[in-house]
Formats: C-alpha cells, structure tokens, sequence
C-alpha cells in the first residue's frame, strides 16, 4: 500500500534522468494531499528550481490570482509538474524525460485521487489527456481520463508572454468553478 511518506521518500534523490545533473533543487509538489482538484505543469523554472517549490515567481503568483478569481487559494488544491527537475534554460522536458518522471506523478495522482485535474499548458496536456492535444483548440474541453474529469488550459507564462490569452483561460476558469460546483464537496 503506497503512502505519501513512501512517495516522498522513493523521489527524494531520483537521478533516473540527466535533468538531476543540473537541479538545485527537486520539485516534488505542493498543496492540500487530499485536494479534489489538482494542477499540473510541465516542469520547474528557475525559481522554483532555486525554491524547491512549484509555481513561486511570476508566474507563481498569476496562478495565484488565477485561484481568486475562482475564490480558491493553494490550500486548497494540489499542484505539481510532469518532471520535477528544471529542464535547463527552460526547455520542454524531453519525451524521455517525461517517462522516466511519470511514476512519481502517477503515483502522486493516485494518492490525492483528485475528482478534477487541470493540465496547465501544452506539454501537461499532452501528457495527461491526449498526445495530440492542441491547446489553442483544444483548452477548456472536458476529457474522462481514468475516471476522472481533466481539462487544460493555458500555463500561466504563456499568459504572461501573451495577455491576449487571457480572456480566453477565464472562460477555462469559469468552466472549471461549474465542474467544482457539480463534482466537489470540500471546495
Ligand atoms: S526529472 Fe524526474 S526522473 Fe528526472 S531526475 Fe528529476 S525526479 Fe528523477
């Protein structure tokens, strides 16, 4: 029977991939373990990559104002990334990276056992939901994924390279406070 601590401990020093021959730190997750909602990203930036946290800089905090605007806060949800170690200079995590990584998301999913997962931006939802997702169509649908609700929408640096996505991921949210409304209890 796996447990967070188990978890915890098996990722704490995981050199299955070259990315943890240049990480600070590894990011393993953040938030409430038993949320009914979770976020995903793609992988560590600089700053988190110096923290040890996930989503902390700017675009950390337009998450944050992301969740307020839904009357939510990370307390409340649970948030990680498809790889834990920063891909350097920001690059999308390879596909092997990706595999090599996807036990420990796999594991933390099937912990929190969220009734809703958002995919934040393109690499998570083509990892979470389908290999050919396409954000710019394909944001804001709701997919069954092993049971549960999944939706992406646009990483929040993609919304701070690019305001003019950002009426369109405040659909997303509208649309993901409705599938709350329907699914949750504790939030
Ligand atoms: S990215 Fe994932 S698989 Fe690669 S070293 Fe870090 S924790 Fe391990």
């Amino acid at each position: 029977m796996d447990s967070w601590q188990a978890l915890k401990s098996d990722c704490a020093d995981c050199r299955r991939c070259s990315l943890c021959g240049t990480r600070h730190n590894l990011v393993f997750g953040v938030g409430r373990e038993d949320a009914e909602l979770m976020f995903i990203g793609e992988g560590p930036g600089e700053q988190e990559d110096l923290k040890g946290e996930p989503f902390v800089g700017p675009a950390g905090k337009l998450l944050d104002d992301m969740l307020r605007m839904i009357d939510l806060d990370r307390s409340m949800v649970y948030i990680a990334n498809i790889v834990k170690c920063r891909p350097p200079g920001n690059r999308d995590p390879l596909g092997v990276e990706q595999e090599a990584c996807a036990e420990w998301l796999g594991r933390q999913i099937a912990l929190c056992s969220p009734k809703l997962i958002v995919c934040l931006g393109r690499i998570a939802a083509k990892a979470i939901i389908d290999p050919e997702f396409r954000i710019t169509r394909d944001h804001g649908v709701w997919y069954d994924v092993g049971g549960r609700r999944c939706m992406a929408t646009y990483h929040p640096s993609a919304l701070l390279r690019d305001a003019g996505k950002r009426p369109e991921a405040f659909m997303d949210l509208r649309s993901l406070r409705k599938e709350i409304r329907a699914v949750c209890d504790s939030i």
